[in-house]
């Protein structure tokens, strides 16, 4: 079965939407494989948006990821990812669509709640990553 990695980030916890979130994806009928509530070391933040580090964003965005612990996650269910990433909307969520995670509860790219893995490939190296000690 499809495996997709979501992260609620700093602001999602600190603003009480780790049940919100997880209702959303229960009720949509996918499976939680795994979770726990994490503080982020940077070196870890910095391996996981490695693809974005010529990005001018990138330090701001390793900054936002370490300040504060998050939600990391494994949820899994058939087309997942794709699906996974409706669910949580576009990036910025200026245009993210209400009904979304990010449409419903935000306003700000650099404070978008929430992370999904955008490809089956980039899921498998996320979870990994998260989760080194395995699934059980
Ligand atoms: P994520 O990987 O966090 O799920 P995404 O796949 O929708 O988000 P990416 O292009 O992978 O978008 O960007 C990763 C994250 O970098 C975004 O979620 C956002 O927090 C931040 N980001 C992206 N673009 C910008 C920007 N122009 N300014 C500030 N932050 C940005
Ligand atoms: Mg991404």
């Amino acid at each position: 079965l499809e495996q997709t990695f979501i992260m609620i980030k700093p602001d999602g916890v600190a603003r009480g939407l780790v049940g919100e979130v997880i209702k959303r994806f229960e009720q949509k009928g996918y499976y939680l494989r795994a979770l726990k509530l994490k503080n982020v070391e940077r070196e870890l933040a910095e391996e996981h948006y490695v693809d974005l580090k010529s990005k001018p964003f990138y330090p701001g965005l390793v900054e936002y990821i370490v300040s504060g612990p998050v939600v990391a996650m494994v949820w899994e269910g058939k087309q997942s990812v794709v699906t996974g990433r409706k669910i949580i909307g576009a990036t910025n969520p200026l245009q993210s669509e209400p009904g979304t995670v990010r449409g419903d509860f935000c306003i700000d790219v650099g404070r978008n709640l929430i992370h999904g893995s955008d490809a089956v490939e980039s899921a498998k190296r996320e979870i990994a990553l998260w989760f080194p000690e395995g699934l059980s």
